[in-house]
């Protein structure tokens, strides 16, 4: 079982921003940006590559989420990243999209 399982379940403690059904989104313990929030789907997929014809709804739904989330947040400049797989950055092997705000970004990303 996967950490961010873990928070679904409400067994790890999370600072939720948001929850519905199908997805969540939890501030990151360990902020890359003054806001830094995780926008997870409940289905546990383990990567973006994972996802099937059957996930088109439930991602498209999550990046609906992550714009919504950012407008209550009062964030208009921001940027969504996916890490897929280790090599690219990913660290906990459930699917998360980062919604990260607050300071400059640069390009392209180290
Ligand atoms: O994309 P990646 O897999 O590296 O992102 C995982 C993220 O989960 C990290 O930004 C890390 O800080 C965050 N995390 C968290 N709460 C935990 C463990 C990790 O917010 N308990």
């Amino acid at each position: 079982m996967t950490l961010f399982q873990k928070i679904i379940d409400r067994e790890i403690p999370a600072d939720f921003v948001y929850e519905d059904d199908d997805v969540c989104a939890f501030r990151d313990i360990a902020p890359q940006a003054p806001t830094h929030i995780l926008v997870i789907p409940k289905k546990p997929l383990v990567k973006i590559a994972e996802m099937g014809e059957e996930d088109t709804l439930l991602i498209g739904k999550l990046m609906l989420c992550a714009t919504q989330i950012a407008k209550e947040q009062g964030i208009e400049d921001y940027r969504l990243v996916i890490n897929n797989g280790a090599k690219a950055g990913q660290s906990v092997f459930h699917l998360h999209l980062h919604i990260l705000a607050g300071r400059p970004f640069t390009w392209p990303p180290g």
